[in-house]
């Protein structure tokens, strides 16, 4: 009955490919596939411990194990797959790019062994205006796939931090350092705990997240994201 319908409603509203907008074929997931074939895959989860995306932490948050599953270029493919994520409301979009992440990073072992998956809370005020949190659409997914899971209120908002696109380096890192706290201490003692967000670029949101996680009693860290985008 569910394949009946989901093939009616695939003839009514045929899905298109978020990078390309070319038809995808039934069955067809996610992207079409010579989409998926230019795809800029990391593939860091191959080095868990030892990638440019932990490199980027050295100093300021011990970690488990980091990985993102796509670099990040403007007008590139993945530039589109976030812009139908936060713009075009594509929440299942997030969803699946969390499942297929989460099958890579179940291949190894400092990832497999994650016990719960926590995303970046947004702003309430943003979260109203875009109806969701991309972040945890994708931790759900990455949850799915690790079988372990999310914790949505593993961290809560402290205040409001305002647009983080103006400023410097060091504004960013003040202006969030404090803006988060954990929001669930029970549920997270003594876990290996998975933070996840959409993109890292300085790593002051997932480094103020992170350190809160820090704060509670035999956590371990791991961090996720969809995409990595160069330093300039
Ligand atoms: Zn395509």
């Amino acid at each position: 009955m569910y394949q009946w319908l989901n093939g009616l409603l695939h003839l009514i509203f045929p899905r298109v490919c978020p990078c390309c907008n070319q038809y995808l074929p039934r069955g067809q997931q996610v992207v079409c596939l010579p989409c998926e074939r230019q795809l800029p895959f990391t593939d860091y989860h191959r080095h868990p411990s030892d990638n440019p995306f932990v490199d980027r932490f050295w100093g300021r948050l011990p970690l488990q194990a980091g990985s993102a599953m796509l670099h990040f270029g403007k007008g590139g493919r993945t530039q589109r797959l976030i812009h139908c994520i936060k713009y075009e409301g594509r929440r299942e979009l997030a969803l699946e790019l969390g499942r297929w992440h989460g099958h890579m990073l179940r291949e190894a072992v400092a990832f497999a062994s994650a016990e719960v998956v926590v995303p970046v809370p947004l702003h309430p005020r943003k979260e109203l205006q875009r109806g969701f949190n991309q972040s945890s659409w994708y931790g759900r997914g990455l949850g799915e796939s690790l079988e372990v899971p999310v914790l949505e209120d593993g961290l809560v908002r402290a205040r409001h931090t305002v647009s983080q696109t103006q400023k410097s380096r060091l504004e960013r890192f003040q202006n969030v350092a404090d803006a988060f706290e954990p929001g669930r201490a029970d549920a997270l003692a003594g876990k290996h705990v998975l933070l996840v967000d959409d993109v890292l670029t300085t790593g002051a949101t997932l480094e103020a997240c992170g350190l809160q996680l820090l704060t509670q009693k035999g956590v371990r860290l791991s961090l996720a994201t969809l995409a990595i985008a160069e330093m300039a």
